[in-house]
């Protein structure tokens, strides 16, 4: 284990980071220089997971919110590959490496089939864009924050084309609450969006073929393309067969204590949407679970006892969802508005500038 003084001992911890995104970039950049740190990610890149809506209508804001880990993590090993089993005392990745740690830090949110490469990411968000151009209408499949977002970045920027969401639940964002959906839905009403609620599309047999889609309740609906917004599945599938199958809840969150430990784990840490802390899974609480373990990882490398290590508290349910560039609806502690307000917090540039600066690059901008 990596206990012991802060001198020599500090610098050889091994501090294993799985997943890339909001929380392991975050920890990883803080720990770089601490600890022998290892990233582990199947991609090359962090991406800003909500700048994505923004640059499928202007692909240009994409280089910005697709970061290649290198460039963060500058005394750090990166390895492209996933975590696909973990020991007692090793991560095993699917290029067939065994990465050995002292303190292992699972950040694996969700699971993305985006590419790997940041270049193809990036001319993915070109032909996204192009689909758009080229289209007179678009389907959305699902009214979650990426359905919602994606339909008001497009009537926002192409008010002529006629936009469409289909979406299985009773009301369009259910993650927050009814008012927000309600106040959601009149914005999306105003903007000349159909929505579909209690309907689905069979996303098996769904193609851009004939350019109708049928709905579970046999009404058609005619559109140039579509967009499947629809939730990204939990990268927890890894762990199941894993030393750690009996720490996943029901959801398949990994259950952790107060120190954000995994349960029964002494040197296993989670945070970030794979958590199972009863709270709104948003990328800002992960930042905050980050900075819990920062703290406590120092603290053990220093030696210091179990229960002077930090605590963390759930939070009070908040998020904002961008309407466009300008507009947005927030759920505050007491309270929810739509409009300019949230917009000028979030929908100009998406805290795009704001989180390159929390992985200290040079140019936030
Ligand atoms: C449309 C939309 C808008 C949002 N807006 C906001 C907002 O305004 N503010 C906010 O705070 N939050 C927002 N969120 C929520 C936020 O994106 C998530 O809460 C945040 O991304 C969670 O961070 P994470 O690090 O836990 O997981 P993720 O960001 O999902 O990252 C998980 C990482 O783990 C990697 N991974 C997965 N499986 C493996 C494996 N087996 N091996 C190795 N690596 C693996 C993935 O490649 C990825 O890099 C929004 C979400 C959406 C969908």
């Amino acid at each position: 284990m990596g206990g012991g003084d802060a001198g020599d001992a500090t610098s050889k911890t091994r501090v294993v980071v799985v997943g890339g995104g909001v929380a392991g970039a975050i920890l990883a950049r803080s720990m770089q220089f601490l600890a022998d740190v290892v990233l582990i990610d199947p991609k090359e890149y962090f991406e800003i997971p909500w700048a994505e809506l923004r640059s499928m209508v202007e692909p240009a804001f994409s280089d910005r919110s697709l970061v290649k880990h290198t460039d963060y993590l500058t005394n750090a090993r990166v390895i492209t590959s996933s975590a696909v089993n973990i020991t007692e005392n090793q991560v095993l990745t699917a290029d067939g490496n065994s990465v050995s740690f002292d303190y292992l830090v699972i950040a694996t949110g969700h699971a993305y089939s985006t590419p790997t490469s940041k270049q193809e990411r990036l001319e993915q968000f070109q032909q996204d864009n192009q689909k758009i151009k080229s289209s007179q209408s678009v389907l959305i499949v699902g009214g979650g924050p990426s359905g919602v977002e994606l339909a008001g970045e497009i009537a926002v920027d192409y008010p002529d084309k006629k936009v469409t969401i289909v979406h299985k639940g009773s009301r369009v964002l259910e993650f927050i609450g009814h008012k927000a959906s309600k106040k959601t839905l009149d914005w999306l009403i105003s903007k000349k969006v159909e929505v579909l609620l209690e309907q689905s599309v069979d996303l098996d047999s769904i193609s851009e073929g004939d350019g109708v889609y049928t709905t579970s309740t046999g009404q058609k609906i005619s559109a140039d393309c579509h967009f499947v917004c629809v939730g990204k599945p939990l990268g927890s599938s890894w762990l199941q067969d894993s030393a750690l199958r009996d720490c996943l809840n029901e959801n398949r969150r990994l259950m952790v204590d107060e120190y954000l430990r995994v349960k029964g784990r002494s040197n296993i840490f989670a945070i970030g949407d794979i958590t199972d802390i009863p709270e709104i899974k948003q990328g800002f609480l992960a930042e905050r679970h980050a900075t819990v373990v920062i703290k406590n990882l120092k603290l053990l490398m220093k030696g210091t006892k179990e229960n002077k290590l930090a605590k963390y508290k759930a939070a009070s349910p908040m998020a904002i969802v961008s309407l466009g560039r300008k507009e947005g609806v927030a759920q505050l502690p007491f309270a929810t508005i739509i409009g300019c307000l949230p917009g000028l917090i979030k929908s100009k540039d998406l805290f795009v500038g704001k989180t390159r600066k929390t992985l200290g690059l040079v140019s936030s901008t």
